[in-house]
């Protein structure tokens, strides 16, 4: 399969390190932080011998997935130490399929670039997979969407007889997809009603899913490979200096979204927020707008046309940094680097430049709060996560919201715009949040919140 990318996942299945990616290419001018996949439990898969390295990576995106599944599986009985946990392995996890992800998207659309001759067998293998694969378990499948939508996005303009094949196909795929995660999502929705109300029965096909997972996939020690004490959040070095949505006025809420723009989903749940008339912010990885080259020249991706198109829509964009490295364990010129890069890439959009940073996982100390102040940059967190990146079925995801929200009562709430998530929670949540009388507000470019017109 090497003619397929100059990507080559290079995938260990046992043993971990299964995320270990290799370039051809010239490295970016930032290089992503050592991979964290030393901390990944052994894989519930079975060792793939096709030597495929776009099948392995999907394998590899599953079984994060399933890893991210059993973490938050007890959710709702995980408190203080437990939950810091859950959630510092949760984005561990994260980080590595956020690269995964990333990666093999590309490699996808190379793939779909390709002769029909190279291109549709590749493309078949994988879909074969991803249909009947008997190692896999039914709601697995809600971890291909979006590689489904990527393939069907890349053949996007081909009418050929086997392009039209192919595509044909996939909509039967995302057509199969659409009905599991319809019945999980309604059976979430059956058994727990409404935010504050007692559940009704048992989530069974999810807790089947659930107790298959288990016998499968350890996530031990993953757990065990999260320190045990977790660094309390430092106060900003000045004060006013950072933003977490706590002391917005009461029943204020402002949404945010995090870690793109891709080239999917940003649109999508731009076009939601515009018909519903709600602000929000956009908080842009710096290597999805571009890079600089050796001579120091910014060179902005066709992505970046997505960021600008925000901005003309009226929508407010921050930096995220360069790779969304942990920025906690940097310092100095590397820290530097990973904040100047995006920021210098938002000044090359026209109006994308604005105050707003946000540490990747919000992960920063006092050092990282006073190298902000150097590019006048304003740190801006979150106090409502919706988990959209650990959880699969939406009437979960916005009921999580929801449940926080009426913990908190105002806040500014995370995102991400780099999977179908949050596209799907949105229409249900703004109707219900208004009607319970809340105001969606955005920020302007220097942090100032900014209340709807009446
Ligand atoms: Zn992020």
């Amino acid at each position: 399969m090497s003619q397929l990318a100059p990507l080559l996942f290079a995938s260990a299945l046992v043993g971990g390190g299964f995320l270990a990616l290799h370039h051809r290419q010239p490295p970016p001018p930032v290089q992503p932080p050592a991979s964290l996949t030393s901390t990944l439990a052994s894989p519930g898969l079975a060792p793939d011998n096709s030597s495929d390295p776009l099948l392995e990576a999907l394998r590899s995106d599953l079984h994060l997935q399933r890893q991210l599944i059993l973490l938050f599986a007890d959710e709702g009985s995980l408190k203080g130490k437990d939950l810091a946990r859950a959630l510092e392995a949760g984005h561990r996890l994260h980080h590595d399929r956020r690269d995964l992800v990333h990666q093999l998207n590309g490699a996808l659309l190379k793939l779909c670039a390709q002769a029909s001759a190279q291109r549709d067998p590749e493309i078949r293998h994988l879909l074969g997979w991803m249909e009947g694969d008997p190692e896999l378990l039914d709601l697995d499948r809600l971890a291909f969407r979006d590689t489904l939508r990527i393939l069907q996005h890349g053949l996007l303009k081909d009418v050929t007889a086997e392009g039209l094949g192919l595509k044909a196909r996939l909509t039967r795929d995302l057509g199969t997809l659409d009905r599991l995660e319809h019945s999980v999502d309604a059976e979430y929705r059956k058994v727990f009603g409404g935010a504050g109300q007692a559940p009704l029965g048992r989530r069974e096909l999810w807790e089947a899913y659930v107790a298959q997972l288990r016998r499968r996939v350890s996530i031990q020690e993953l757990l065990a490979a999260v320190p045990e004490a977790q660094p309390a959040p430092t106060s900003p070095a000045r004060p006013g200096a950072e933003l977490d949505g706590s002391h917005l006025p009461d029943k204020v809420l402002v949404l945010s979204f995090d870690d793109g723009p891709h080239r999917l989903y940003t649109e999508e749940i731009e076009a939601i927020l515009l018909k519903e008339h709600v602000p929000a912010l956009f908080f842009e990885v710096g290597r999805n707008l571009g890079t600089e080259n050796a001579a120091g020249q910014l060179q902005l991706s066709h992505l970046s046309a997505l960021t600008e198109g925000l901005v003309q829509a009226g929508f407010v964009v921050g930096n995220h940094s360069y790779t969304h490295a942990q920025l906690s364990k940097e310092t100095g010129a590397p820290l530097d680097l990973e904040i100047r890069e995006t920021d210098q890439l938002l000044r090359a959009i026209p109006g994308a430049h604005s105050q707003l940073f946000r540490f990747p996982y919000g992960a920063r100390t006092a050092v990282q709060l006073k190298a902000l102040e150097a590019f006048q940059l304003r740190s801006v967190l979150w106090n409502i996560d919706s988990l959209d990146w650990a959880d699969p079925v939406p009437s979960s995801v916005a009921d999580r919201v929801l449940k926080t929200i009426a913990q908190e009562k105002r806040g500014i709430i995370l995102f991400h715009d780099i999977h179908d998530r949050a596209g799907k929670v949105l229409p249900i949540l703004i109707p219900k949040l208004r009607a319970e009388g809340y105001t969606f507000a955005g920020l302007d470019a220097e942090g100032n919140l900014r209340l709807p017109k009446p």
